[in-house]
């Protein structure tokens, strides 16, 4: 994860700094002057290196707050610890040593590094509160990090499954309302496609109308590649930026209708399903954060669909026989041991469902809910 090994001061701290530098910048080297005359930011001394507090410490450190930021810097003026004498490179060890066995993380930038403030060689002593920040916070106090990088970590790509009739639109659009309403941006995506643009894109759209269309009899094969290539369209052009850019996005289905339709369907094979999938798409959108499939009893299910009424144009799938359908709800529940993917029941209301979906993303997705 991006935030290991990372170190950000506060806003306020920084500026400080930043002033601090301006002022200074003709003075000559502060340590050297440190040297010369303690001031009471030195704590410690030894023959050949000062310990000293860090003015403008760091905030945050390996994702965690800091408690305490000290620096060992040796009294004579070099930049790299290779111009040491023996007898200060000793002195100097001793002093890294007795701090990282206080419970101090060492750091030390190389000479040169864009990065490093100072060329008077030094080296952090870090000790953290051990307390995880949240990613939100650091965010908001941090005063130079990589806003960007950042973000993509804060995304979220949740998806839900299910055979027809189990209610993922209604919920999936039940969970874009509430995410909305405690304040995130959500990306709502229909796959394989959508007339609806905010939801998909236009060649998504398009493959779909072939994929939906019950007179165009395909090979499972050609079936597999369609839905591929819906899904790298959907992937590239909206998921993967809406999680770039820190957004919750929600799913109804992903390639897990793929194992089920073309693979217990229709006999494909599922490496194979596994295998394109990935060529088209990659790791991630293979494991998203939440995946969640809901089921319902045969009776329910059955029931809500004939309140559909007669389907005017029964799509590829749905005007399959009972022997397809039984395949497709025993195929979501074998995929689901098969790959650890928890099962929601969709009996009950859709304010029930809802609520067992929010548990599942707060258990499992790392998401503050
Ligand atoms: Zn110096």
């Amino acid at each position: 994860m991006m935030m290991a090994g990372s170190m950000f001061r506060s806003r306020t701290k920084e500026k400080e700094y930043i002033d601090h530098r301006k002022k200074h910048k003709s003075d000559g080297c502060d340590f050297c002057r440190l040297v010369k005359h303690h001031t009471d930011q030195v704590v410690g001394e030894t023959a050949h290196c000062l310990i000293i507090k860090n003015r403008f410490g760091y905030n945050f450190w390996d994702g965690c707050g800091v408690d305490d930021h000290l620096m060992v810097i040796p009294k004579r003026h070099v930049d790299s610890l290779a111009n040491l004498s023996d007898e200060e490179k000793i002195d100097y060890m001793n002093q890294i040593a007795k701090f990282e066995n206080n419970g101090y993380s060492i750091y030390a930038r190389a000479q040169g590094s864009k990065t490093k403030s100072m060329a008077h060689q030094h080296t952090h002593f870090i000790k953290v509160d051990g307390k995880a920040k949240k990613m939100a916070d650091i965010c908001i106090e941090a005063a130079y990090c990589d806003y960007e990088v950042m973000m993509s970590d804060a995304g979220k790509y949740i998806v839900i499954e299910g055979n027809d009739g189990t209610g993922k639109s209604t919920q999936v659009a039940k969970l874009a309302e509430y995410f909305r309403s405690i304040g995130r941006t959500v990306c709502v995506i229909e796959e394989p496609g959508s007339d609806d643009p905010e939801k998909s894109t236009p060649i998504a759209n398009e493959l779909r109308k072939v994929i939906k269309n019950g007179d165009l009899a395909r090979s499972a094969a050609v079936n597999v590649a369609l839905f591929s290539a819906a899904r790298r369209e959907l992937w590239r052009e909206k998921i993967q930026p809406a999680l770039e850019r820190g957004e919750i996005v929600l799913s109804a289905r992903n390639y897990i209708s793929t194992l089920v339709y073309q693979g217990r369907g229709e006999g494909y094979d599922e490496s194979e399903i596994l295998r394109l999938t990935k060529l088209f798409t990659d790791e991630k959108y293979l494991k998203p954060d939440v995946m969640v499939i809901l089921s319902l009893s045969r009776d329910k299910r059955e029931e809500r669909i004939s309140m559909r009424g007669e389907l005017k144009n029964p799509d590829t799938f749905e005007s399959r026989g009972q022997d397809f359908q039984k395949k497709v709800d025993d195929g979501y529940l074998e995929i689901a041991e098969a790959y650890g993917i928890p099962v929601v029941s969709a009996d009950g209301t859709i304010d029930e469902v809802h609520d067992m979906l929010i548990d599942n993303i707060k258990a499992n997705g790392g998401i503050d809910v």
